[in-house]
């Protein structure tokens, strides 16, 4: 989790929801610092679409920002409602700027939903890609802030966001030091849902990679077919823990020492298979491969189009496993093929991920929920799995004793599960 400080009212309402932003390149631009109670819009996401009026205000924005594609509020196992998205910045200054603060607003209402401060943005925000940047966007550069909101409730949502940005430019002239502008206005995307069955069935899987922080996928944001796309950004890589919380039981290097090799991957939904790749080579455990190509990074994997733009990606499978073909008809609960450690892959796991396009990188990650399970526990740290993973050490963890049912939730990271 981010340091982040949440919920402080606003006071003064928002009086317009939105302006197209119109800036471009200007000689003679005025002081850097404006304020305007507007935003720009969304524009990759038609459900993320604000509608524009003629009395909508204008102003310049020095540090360009949009959302490219609108969250889907869905509910998390841990009763929360997650609101997961993320804006993007350019910084059109010729000097270097620092990220004061970003308010998230509720259009409508304007009341602030969620800050971060500088300290948040220093963990939140990334240059292109994955590189940390200590909450400083340079002049000319990009990032994006990764934005993930809490809510009790669907209903505490708001339908549109905006944003609220504000920045420090040390190096720029005294009157252009300060930036504080509105921008960003994104309709929420309160599409339904997908609700997906088990995709393995047993006890002691461990959600791990899963949303909504720093986590390896969350952040996958890849330049693909020239876009920016976080396919993965709910992916889960399901691991197994034995009787005695192990992750694997003798050599490391061994996809035989591992509890969910061979495990048999089942399908969430009744689907079509669209992409079946099959004969890439187990990968030896303990290290991940060098200089793996686009194409052998899901390994042996399944994609199966379950209809509406909902596609389900299963990777990292054993050589010879997939038990489907293109074009099948699966139901809930068919095996799709066996748990490896093809691909990019560091330790034998079931990669499980939705998408809005059968490509699996060049997709926008969709969330979703799992209609039946139980969480037996709750992995004390990202360290602590990451320790069990490399030393085969038990797993430490808090029991969570009886365990808890969940029904039509999404597992939160590290929840150890049984499905
Ligand atoms: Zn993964």
């Amino acid at each position: 989790m981010t340091a982040r400080r949440r919920t402080r009212r606003a006071g003064v309402p928002l009086a317009a929801v939105v302006i197209l932003s119109l800036l471009t390149a200007c000689a003679e631009a005025p002081a850097i610092s404006t304020t305007s109670d507007s935003g720009t819009t969304a524009t990759s996401a038609p459900t993320g679409e604000i509608s524009i009026s003629p009395d909508d205000p204008q102003a310049f924005t020095p540090i360009l920002a949009h959302v490219p594609v609108a969250p889907v509020p869905f509910a998390g196992s841990d009763g929360k409602t997650h609101v997961v998205y993320e804006l993007f910045i350019t910084n059109t200054a010729p000097a270097a700027a620092t990220l004061d603060q970003v308010e998230v607003i509720d259009s409508a209402t304007g009341e602030v939903v969620d800050t971060l401060d500088e300290a948040a943005l220093v963990d939140a925000f990334e240059v292109v890609t994955r590189t940390t940047a200590d909450g400083v966007v340079g002049a000319a550069q990009s990032g994006t802030i990764y934005l993930h909101l809490l809510f009790d409730d669907a209903a505490s949502v708001p339908e549109s966001l905006g944003h609220r940005l504000s920045a420090t430019l040390p190096d720029a002239p005294p009157e252009r030091q300060k930036i504080d502008e509105s921008v960003a206005t994104v309709r929420v995307d309160d599409r339904e849902v997908v609700e997906l069955g088990p995709p393995l069935e047993g006890t002691g899987y461990l959600a791990a990679d899963g949303c909504c922080d720093s986590t390896r996928h969350r952040r996958a944001a890849l330049p693909v077919n020239g876009s920016l796309t976080i396919a993965q950004r709910y992916a889960i890589d399901w691991e197994q823990v034995d009787d005695e919380g192990r992750i694997y039981v003798g050599e490391r290097t061994d996809p035989n020492s591992y509890a969910i090799y061979g495990d048999e991957a089942l399908a969430v939904a009744e689907g079509t298979v669209v992409k079946v790749l099959d004969g890439f080579e187990e990968q030896v455990p303990g290290t991940f491969p060098e200089n793996i190509s686009i194409e052998e990074a899901d390994g042996n994997s399944v994609v199966i189009d379950l209809g509406a733009g909902n596609f389900v990606m299963y990777a990292h499978l054993q050589p010879g496993s997939p038990r489907v073909e293109v074009g099948d008809k699966v139901e809930p609960g068919d095996v799709i093929g066996l748990v490896g450690n093809s691909g990019n892959s560091i330790a034998p796991h079931l990669h499980l991920h939705l998408m809005d396009s059968p490509l699996p990188l060049a997709s926008s990650g969709l969330p979703y929920t799992i209609d039946d399970f139980t969480i037996s526990g709750q992995t004390v740290s990202t360290e602590a799995f990451d320790k069990a993973e490399a030393d085969g050490t038990p797993l430490e963890y808090t029991p969570v004793d009886p365990p808890t049912s969940h029904r039509d939730q999404y597992p939160m990271d590290q929840s150890l599960v049984t499905f």
